[in-house]
């Protein structure tokens, strides 16, 4: 039951953070109204509103105007609530996540984002940071620092990427960090193969180049014990 409840919060959150991400693109106050169609303006009903189920039922189109709205908020809230839970049981990894979603949305629909948001969050985890870990911080720092400085001044890299990788080092220690820098930059790659864009939005790589190499900590773990 538990479960079934930690699986259905992280549905809502992430169906919760799709729409705030589109309401900011296309400057929509976040109190103007409930949730309502793009196309026809007419008012959602709580019937369809339900993360994934509604989508389904209603072949990712508009109830009123049969607008396609497409199956892609169903994949991803559907995702967004298995990955949610099972990060849930670590709390600051999971606060993180929700964040880098929230800004990875904000990357893919307008190519800027709201780095203020992270920034709270990153002087919280300055100051919980394990000290028994610094040494190995320090270490990452001055890795780091230079390649950030080189690719922004290269203009490869936002500024915006750098507190995100900030968090990273403060939360994971030097290997899971090195592995999400390696993860995210083959599917930016991969990526650049695939998506014709002069500027590739880099949060969303960053985000699932650190869920892989926590995501795969956690299995290792799990299943060498
Ligand atoms: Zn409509």
């Amino acid at each position: 039951m538990q479960t079934l409840l930690i699986i259905l919060f992280n549905a809502v959150l992430t169906s919760t953070i799709l729409c705030l991400a589109e309401r900011l693109n296309h400057n929509i106050p976040l109190g103007i109204k409930r949730s309502f169609c793009f196309r026809c303006q007419h008012q959602l009903s709580w019937y369809d509103l339900i993360p994934v189920i509604s989508a389904i039922l209603l072949h990712g189109h508009c109830r009123h105007c049969q607008f396609k709205f497409g199956m892609h908020y169903a994949h991803i809230e559907l995702l967004g609530a298995i990955i949610g839970w099972s990060l849930f049981s670590d709390i600051t990894v999971w606060i993180t996540a929700v964040l880098l979603f929230f800004l990875s949305c904000e990357d893919i629909y307008s190519h800027t984002i709201h780095i203020g948001v992270l920034y709270p969050w990153l002087i919280y985890l300055f100051m919980t940071s394990h000290f028994n870990q610094f040494e190995d911080k320090i270490t990452v720092f001055c890795l780091v620092i230079p390649v950030c400085l080189c690719l922004v001044y290269r203009h490869k890299l936002g500024f915006g990427d750098i507190p995100i990788l900030l968090c990273f080092i403060l939360i994971n220690d030097s290997l899971i960090f090195a592995y999400t820098l390696l993860i995210a930059t083959i599917l930016g790659l991969t990526g650049l193969l695939f998506v014709n864009q002069a500027r590739l939005p880099f949060v969303p790589y960053l985000l699932a180049g650190w869920l892989i190499a926590n995501l795969g900590e956690k299995a290792i773990t799990y299943f060498v014990k």
